[in-house]
């Protein structure tokens, strides 16, 4: 595979990198994606998403996922307070919020960005970006055991947050990066396979249930709280012993996946660059801070950029400063930017009225009931 003349270079291959790969290239520009793992999609990540989202229609050129996605369809949300006693019921009546398996979101775009001329490169880690005149003008990584260097006219960064590779010192990190689980988990009790269940925990914390197909279910938790005062694998099964319901949702279950993972809850980063790199997707905080939606934030972030950047690009053969200027205005004043934005807001006022200071079970029942309808109508 020649590498000269390689105009943007996607590093990670996950969902952001992969739809910003895709929208590049039908720029009409060469792309290569590094991706440093063995094989695309090896950690399972967001699986519930809205499937009228408009980025599907854009990355696969019909309405909604492709059919080779499977699916199931959830018609509401269930939200308990940790005494168990109170709760909020909401329905989701338009049929679009489904339940998908991650790893055959991953293998359609794969099989785009291959389709359509993207070059692409398992274990090759990004180790470092080149740095000259206050500009990224190129990176070093590493395949196999082979050490390289490329130059291209534009980088896109889509490595989340399992990384070792550090933004540029100027860029900001996004705040709140917090702990969660990820399991699959088979056999749990779930009484109606259409509804999602949360349970918070009288610690700022939450465990869900969304059931999947062929009597599977994703199990997972997190704490909002950028620190390392709980142990979350303690606290989900102390919760699978003792919580009221969640001990006979788990009782018989049994893990067929599991992974420690990181949630950033502190919103979407103002500047996600600088010349001649973009920075997207969970590294940058496009993921909704209830904690979903990260699917769709990083997907329309990334190919909306290719359309904007792609275009410059292709047109005028480089791209100056005041490009990138105008691709952040886009993605900050974009409908996903202002909703990131406005997500973050709702959840921090969210956990604050339940969790600070921090209050008894019962105590955070008398506030559930100023705070029900928030979560019913949102
Ligand atoms: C437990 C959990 C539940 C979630 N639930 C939902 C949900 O229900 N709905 C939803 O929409 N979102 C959900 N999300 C969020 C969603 O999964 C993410 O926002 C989304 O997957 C982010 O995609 P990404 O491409 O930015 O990052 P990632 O998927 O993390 O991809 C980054 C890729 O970059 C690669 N990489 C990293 N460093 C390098 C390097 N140096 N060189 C080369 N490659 C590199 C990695 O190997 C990886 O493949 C959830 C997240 C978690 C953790």
């Amino acid at each position: 595979m020649s590498l000269n003349n390689i105009d943007v270079v996607v590093i990670g291959g996950g969902v952001a990198g992969l739809s910003a790969a895709i929208s590049f290239k039908r720029r009409g520009l060469s792309v290569l994606l590094l991706e440093q793992d063995n094989e695309f999609g090896k950690r399972i990540k967001g699986e519930v998403i809205d499937n009228a989202a408009k980025i599907f229609e854009k990355v696969f050129n019909q309405k909604g996922l492709p059919e080779s996605v499977s699916r199931i369809v959830y018609k509401s949300a269930k939200y308990y307070t940790p005494s168990t006693k109170k709760f909020a019921h909401r329905l989701l009546p338009s049929g679009d919020k489904i339940g998908i398996e991650y790893r055959e979101l991953i293998d359609e775009l794969l099989s785009i960005a291959i389709k359509e001329g993207v070059q692409i490169k398992l274990k090759a880690e990004v180790m470092e970006l080149i740095e000259r005149d206050d500009k990224i003008i190129g990176l070093k990584y590493q395949e196999l055991s082979e050490k390289s260097e490329i130059f291209p006219k534009l980088i896109i960064s889509a490595i989340g947050l399992h990384t070792k590779l550090n933004v540029p010192a100027d860029l900001k990190n996004p705040k709140n990066i917090c702990p969660a689980i990820k399991i699959v988990a088979e056999n749990l009790n779930i009484p109606d396979p259409h509804e999602l269940e949360f349970f918070l925990l009288d610690i700022p914390a939450v465990i869900w249930i969304f059931p999947k197909l062929h009597n599977r279910a994703e199990l997972g938790a997190t704490v909002w709280l950028d620190s390392d005062q709980y142990n979350l694998k303690s606290i989900l099964d102390n919760a699978a012993k003792t919580h009221p319901i969640l001990r006979k949702r788990l009782d018989r279950g049994q893990y067929i996946y599991y992974a420690d993972e990181i949630l950033a809850f502190g919103g979407p980063v103002k500047k996600t660059y600088k010349p001649n790199l973009f920075v997207i997707g969970d590294a940058m905080g496009h993921v909704g801070a209830v904690g979903g939606s990260g699917i769709v934030s990083s997907m329309t972030i990334g190919y909306d950029l290719g359309e904007l950047l792609g275009k410059i690009l292709q047109d005028e053969g480089k791209l100056q400063p005041a490009d990138f200027e105008e691709a952040q205005k886009l993605v900050n004043n974009s409908p996903i930017g202002k909703w990131l934005k406005k997500e973050q807001s709702s959840a921090k006022a969210m956990r604050e009225i339940l969790y600070k200071p921090p209050k008894s079970p019962q105590e955070i029942d008398v506030m559930w009931d100023k705070f029900k309808g928030f979560i019913e109508g949102r």
